[in-house]
């Protein structure tokens, strides 16, 4: 089926089930860990927020816990997966997943650490260019770190941080909109920094024009990608990103707090006089062990490394990137626009059944527009509609005043679980 191709949905379990049964990748659902309700699988729609444990995963941390034992210190060059290279592994399939090339990803650190370094290197203001342009209700860590380097930098907040606003009485950003701020503010703009995904809305932002009309005006643009990574088709390299990071355990599936991953375009990578903070991790690797003065970073992502890997978070990394390079973005991305397609009709008819003003969808129709989630405002509820539904079993995701975020991913969610979700919130409402 195309993805394009207008489906004629149903709200009914033999539907849900028929769609379950040709989709190729439902296989992939019992290769999570489901929390558990009352004996059944949760209806998880936070994997926006954590992704499932696959089940592999544990495999993957005792190896390195079993070449610990055996090895001690001698595991950095004897273990199965080498600790002094076990990152140089996710070079190929990391950068297959977010369109990159090998040299331009490498795994370090945690997110917002890693948006920190990355400024470092893409934010260095002058007195006459020192303004960001980022999206209104950015993730908060993001507002702060933007926050906290203008500071840094001697400017002030209020005035070099430009916000992106959606237009009175809408909720999402129109790309025009975007480009002409940027084109109004070109003159003293240094910096625009978005997220790829808004974490809110759920919409997904125009990457393409929005870098080139940043170059337009003579400024970097950089994506924090936590919410696109492993759910949109990205090709950062095609875009001409000049940098992006994003974490790993929203939809990569490794593990609260796992490690980060950033890209930085081949031709600032290359380009050793870039300004960065630096650790060992960077350095040549022909001479690290000489442990002599003198900072030469490798010419390429891994020129941004700072300290060594942490491989067991790492490894929990790896069963999870594996998963992703079998299956692949293109089917995962087939798949998602189906299912959240589906959840989506499925949310019109409760809604259309309930008079047409109980629910309300602010996250973009076109799928274009967005990855794998819908925001929804459950107009006249209160947060005791979020907690029924979670003593029905359903995890979904609220945001004070009365938004429900609910992410259907396609690696474990199921067509089942949509209409499943319907009854209930139909019978909740
Ligand atoms: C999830 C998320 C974060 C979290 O940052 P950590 O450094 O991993 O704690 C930051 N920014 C965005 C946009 C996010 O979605």
């Amino acid at each position: 089926m195309k993805v394009n191709e207008k489906i004629k949905y149903e709200f009914s379990l033999a539907f849900a089930q028929q769609l379950d049964e040709k989709d190729p990748l439902s296989k992939y659902r019992e290769q999570f860990y489901f929390p558990q309700h009352e004996g059944k699988n949760v209806i998880y729609f936070t994997g926006n927020s954590l992704g499932l444990q696959p089940k592999s995963t544990a495999k993957y941390i005792q190896q390195e816990l079993d070449d610990w034992a055996k090895y001690g210190v001698e595991g950095h060059f004897n273990a199965k997966n080498p600790w002094y290279s076990y990152h140089e592994q996710f070079a190929e399939p990391l950068a297959k997943i977010v369109g990159a090339k090998p040299h331009e990803v490498v795994v370090m650190n945690q997110l917002t650490v890693n948006l920190h370094l990355l400024m470092v290197s893409f934010y260095r203001p002058s007195k006459n260019r020192y303004k960001i342009i980022c999206e209104a209700k950015a993730f908060p860590s993001d507002q702060y770190a933007l926050e906290s380097q203008v500071k840094h930098y001697g400017h002030s907040p209020d005035i070099a941080i430009i916000e992106a606003k959606p237009r009175l009485g809408e909720y999402t950003l129109r790309t025009e909109d975007i480009i002409a701020l940027i084109k109004e503010h070109s003159d003293d703009l240094a910096l625009v920094m978005m997220g790829g995904v808004n974490y809110y809305t759920g919409q997904a932002f125009e990457m393409d024009k929005i870098t080139a009309a940043a170059h337009k005006a003579g400024a970097f643009a950089g994506f924090d990608l936590a919410h696109a990574a492993g759910n949109l088709k990205l090709k950062l390299n095609e875009w001409n990103v000049d940098f992006a990071c994003w974490c790993s355990y929203k939809y990569l599936n490794s593990g609260p707090g796992g490690v980060s991953g950033i890209y930085v375009n081949e031709k600032h990578a290359m380009n050793k006089n870039i300004p960065r903070f630096a650790g060992w991790w960077g350095h040549n690797k022909e001479v690290r062990f000489k442990m002599e003065k003198g900072f030469d970073p490798i010419p390429t992502a891994e020129g941004w490394q700072i300290s060594n890997a942490p491989v067991i978070s790492m490894a929990a990394h790896k069963a999870a990137i594996d998963m992703f390079n079998e299956v692949g973005m293109d089917a995962l991305c087939e798949k998602r626009d189906k299912l959240t397609g589906y959840l989506e009709f499925i949310i019109d008819t409760i809604n259309e059944e309930k008079g047409g003003k109980a629910l309300e969808i602010i996250t973009p129709r076109d799928k274009k527009h967005r990855g794998a989630q819908l925001s929804i405002i459950a107009h006249g509820q209160g947060k005791d509609l979020f907690n029924r539904l979670m003593a029905k079993g359903v995890v979904p995701d609220w945001r004070e005043p009365n938004v429900i975020r609910l992410a259907p991913v396609p690696f474990y969610n199921s067509f089942e679980d949509m209409y499943r979700f319907g009854e209930i919130l139909k019978a909740e409402l």
